[in-house]
């Protein structure tokens, strides 16, 4: 701990350098320490100073956009230079990507070039010239999103998750099992630019030694099981849906990790999913939620609710209309504004997720504001192999073959029976429908004769997605009550759903 009188360092004064690959393990071992050292100061100095930091820094960052990014600064003529938050216009994903090139802040970025970047999936965790972090999202409003990231933000979200485990009394188990040549395993969707496992590849090319492994949702779930076993990880993360399904297996007795701790993110882990984990891995799990657009909102607490990074992140519950809402009430949306983003600024962003926020202090004693995500999540699917045993599906596998075989983002897969499949499409022309419904269908197909289950029916329903009757949101990945005895009995009546899919 810093000695009293002793300024905290920045995390990061200097504009970004060109980080060479070379120069990338030396430069995060001489960031890493002073990052966690200056946010463990802050937050000790109270909720008030906390508060303070991030107003200091809201302040800069709307500098930086104004004067550096074109859409902002055209967006916010004339605003005062003084100006609060809820003077500043929201922002939505759709009309940021639009004008991608004047989003950004630094003028050598090119959409063209990102383009060109993303398209090679060997580059995955790699530079995007030489010193930003790049990585893509989809999302239910129909419009996929591109992030890239400098380094003050990627030293920021490691710094939190990094505090965040010693503040949860982690950190002597994960760092002791990572010195003793423990490994640690990632879970997640591999095989593109997502935030997730690029974020992972980046930290493991910094740290040498650590023995470090991706695992992808696409593989069936008794070789993941098996590959699992065999590298043994003491640090395991991944999806709340994935590790719910991972966490039957070690209940079933198949997988037989024995992990230090388990970390939980890019989707909502809802309270008692969060108690469930931690009993069946019988450790620690780390739950983060966050969002391709900022990768650490807030942290999950014992008392069930998410405590707000306030000194990176600025989150606003608000109504339809923007206003706010009162915390103790749901929202209909939530604002989110990165702190630690300057590269592409992400200000007043309007992030879709329904929240409630805590009106009291929480009574699990962190001082931090507090939020819980509104809203039914997308449900894990069961369905019936040829020899009758039931195989699992996580939603988040099967929106990505969608996604990429078709190019959509909004449309609804919907299990009545166990042995089929309907996708809804958001698309009126039955011509093109039909047309996409075959390229979804094939590689539906092809997915579900992976996991052992050729038998699958997938067939189109010509209705639209349906949004949920109580969230107004939509959920991709959708189990139907089916009216026939015995349906939906067995082990699919355990899954649980995941927040509308924010990052992978
Ligand atoms: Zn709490």
């Amino acid at each position: 701990m810093a000695a009293p009188g002793i300024p905290p360092p920045d995390l990061r004064t200097e504009p970004a350098s060109a980080d060479r690959p070379a120069l990338e393990t030396s430069r995060r071992l001489a960031t890493w320490w002073p990052g966690i050292w200056q946010l463990w100061w802050e937050r000790m100095a109270g909720i008030d100073a906390i508060r303070e930091a991030g107003r200091r820094r809201f302040d800069e960052l709307v500098r930086h956009a104004r004067a550096h990014s074109p859409l902002y600064c055209e967006a916010y003529r004339g605003l005062p230079q003084d100006v609060r938050i809820d003077q500043l216009p929201v922002m939505t994903r759709s009309a940021l990507m639009a004008r991608f090139d004047d989003w950004v802040t630094d003028p050598g970025i090119h959409r063209r070039d990102i383009d060109r970047f993303l398209e090679d999936r060997a580059q995955v965790g790699e530079r995007f010239m030489g010193r930003y972090v790049v990585w893509k999202s989809s999302g239910t409003s129909g419009e996929s999103g591109i992030y890239v990231q400098d380094s003050l933000a990627l030293d920021v979200y490691d710094a939190l998750i990094a505090v965040q485990m010693s503040a949860a009394g982690m950190a002597a188990h994960c760092f002791a099992g990572i010195v003793k040549g423990g490994r640690a395993a990632l879970v997640a969707a591999t095989g593109d630019h997502f935030a997730s496992i690029a974020s992972w590849t980046r930290v493991v090319r910094a740290a040498p030694g650590l023995a470090a492994r991706g695992f992808s949702i696409m593989e069936p779930l008794d070789r993941l099981v098996t590959g699992l076993n065999a590298f043994a990880p003491v640090y395991l993360a991944s999806y709340p849906t994935m590790l719910t399904v991972l966490a039957d297996e070690r209940r079933a007795g198949r997988l037989r990790i024995d992990p230090s701790v388990v970390w939980s993110g890019g989707e909502y882990l809802a309270p008692a999913a969060h108690a469930d984990l931690e009993r069946a891995f019988e450790c620690p799990v780390v739950n983060e939620y966050g969002a391709s657009e900022c990768m650490s909102i807030a942290f999950g607490c014992p008392a069930g609710w998410l405590h707000v990074n306030a000194d990176w992140v600025i989150v606003e519950p608000v109504e339809a209309d923007h206003s706010p809402t009162p915390p103790g009430r749901p929202s209909h949306t939530m604002l989110v504004t990165n702190l630690a983003n300057r590269v592409q600024p992400v200000i007043r962003y309007d992030l879709g997720d329904a929240v409630t926020a805590n009106p009291e202090r929480c009574s699990c004693g962190n001082p931090l504001p507090a939020i819980r995500v509104v809203g039914r999540r997308d449900d894990v699917l069961s369905l019936t192999a040829r020899d009758g045993a039931a195989v699992r599906l996580i939603p988040l596998a099967l929106t990505t073959v969608i996604e990429e075989a078709a190019g959509v983002h909004r449309f609804q897969i919907v299990q009545r029976q166990v042995d089929a499949l309907a996708l809804r499409l958001d698309i009126d022309d039955p011509r093109r429908r039909s047309r996409v419904f075959g390229a979804a269908a094939a590689a539906l197909r092809r997915y579900l004769d992976a996991q052992g289950l050729p038998d699958i029916v997938v067939e189109l329903d010509v209705s639209p997605p349906v949004v949920d009757a109580n969230s107004g949101k939509l959920r991709q990945v959708v189990r139907e009550r089916d009216s026939r005895p015995g349906a939906f009995t067995g082990p699919a009546s355990r899954g649980r759903g995941r927040a509308r899919m924010r990052q992978r």
